[in-house]
């Protein structure tokens, strides 16, 4: 196991632990406890853990630590802690290093759930939150405070695909102490070079690319070790945001092949972007893969890749969205995202119908507004179903 090794390689051998049978494939230690030899060593370990040691699932399982440390290594982060969905790793990561009479900023385009953390939840215990254009570099240092500690965003936003500069934000956070925490969904494991652009915690949801197959839902939170077991840890393994042993097999599973999907998906969404800027019946492509991308080169500087979603914009408004839809033959309806299916979200009428109009210009979720995750099919399957589907918009 070498630092030195390329991600690919890391993806397939990092953090395995055979057992004593020398398992091709990692075994799924389906265990909530633990048995000790004898009195003394369960003493002992309730102490201090050693490298290969487990009391109880909730803090700690081998399945689920070999999950962790091949992120880990993925990510380039000291340490990890897996929990039960993408939401319970946002929880952690902004509660656990808080308290009453904190300041806080966070980007305005935020992922439904993680706003009412921010806007709803952290209020209640005493946590102010300014929110701001994460684009704006000069809004991000009007808001930050002596006060000021933690910062929080997601590194391209959902559904417009906002690229934020994470290195010039975490340089502004840094000056004044603040902790910088990055939702880096979008950006995704195999392009995500966060921490190394000056980012503290990287948090994704493994429902996403890491599964990539649909089936269950995880999360992660990364980072140094001294924030990971002795900031995070101690609130995840008291509250209960655990990751199963089973689910930690199917991410172990789901981290082997991400690399191929993720490079298949980035290639159709390359490939898709082109085929549709500039169509009659599209007010708006936007793919930060692509030249005519407002941050386009920030994400040839940083990550590289654009991604695996591209948004457009139908210029006949909802019903047009609609139609194209419904004309789809490949692509499935569904709000989620990364995975081997082509899916395809109505953010207006969906995932942020609730918000108010306003915030929805705001944050530019048109009526024809419609997210396209690209899945692992052919490519030209793939932009031949959506051009039918546009015919028929
Ligand atoms: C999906 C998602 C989450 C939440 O993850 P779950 O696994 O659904 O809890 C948080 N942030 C972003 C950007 C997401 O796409």
């Amino acid at each position: 196991m070498t630092d030195a090794w390329k991600k690919q390689t890391k993806a397939v051998h990092s953090g395995s632990r055979r057992s004593q049978y020398g398992e091709v494939s990692e075994a799924i230690y389906l265990t909530q406890g633990f048995v000790y030899d004898t009195a003394e060593q369960a003493e002992a370990r309730f102490v201090e853990l050693g490298e290969d040691e487990f009391i109880y699932a909730r803090y700690g399982n081998p399945t689920t630590r070999m999950f962790e440390e091949r992120i880990a290594a993925l990510e380039g982060a000291e340490d990890a802690f897996a929990t039960a969905s993408g939401m319970a790793a946002v929880n952690a990561a902004l509660v656990a290093p808080l308290k009453a009479g904190d300041h806080v900023v966070a980007a305005r385009a935020l992922f439904g759930s993680c706003l009412y953390i921010l806007d709803e939840i952290l209020p209640r215990f005493g946590v102010e939150v300014t929110l701001v254009d994460g684009l704006d570099l000069s809004a991000w240092e009007a808001a930050l405070r002596p006060d000021t500690k933690l910062v929080f965003f997601e590194s391209v936003s959902n559904p417009t695909l906002e690229v934020i500069d994470v290195e010039a934000v975490s340089k502004l956070a840094h000056a004044v102490g603040a902790l910088v925490v990055v939702d880096n969904v979008f950006a995704t494991p195999v392009y995500s070079r966060t921490l190394e652009l000056g980012a503290d915690v990287v948090v994704y949801s493994a429902t996403k690319h890491i599964d990539g197959q649909g089936r269950t839902l995880g999360g992660v939170i990364l980072g140094t070790k001294e924030f990971v077991r002795k900031v995070a840890e101690p609130y995840l393994k008291h509250t209960g945001a655990a990751m199963s042993p089973f689910t930690s097999w199917i991410m172990l599973k789901g981290l082997e092949t991400m690399e191929l999907r993720v490079r298949a998906q980035v290639a159709s969404a390359e490939a898709l972007a082109s085929a549709l800027v500039g169509h009659p019946k599209l007010a708006r492509v936007i793919y930060p893969g692509h030249p005519s991308h407002a941050q386009h080169a920030l994400v040839q500087a940083t990550t590289g890749k654009g991604g695996t979603v591209v948004s457009i914009d139908l210029a006949g408004g909802q019903e047009a969205a609609f139609r194209f839809l419904n004309a789809l033959e490949i692509g499935i309806i569904s709000n989620n995202l990364g995975d081997a299916k082509t899916l395809l979200t109505h953010p207006a009428t969906t995932t942020h119908q609730r918000l108010p109009e306003e915030q929805k210009v705001e944050l530019g979720i048109t009526p024809g507004l419609v997210r396209i995750s690209l899945g692992i099919e052919a490519t030209e399957d793939l932009v031949a179903d959506m051009l039918q589907a546009l015919d028929k918009a």
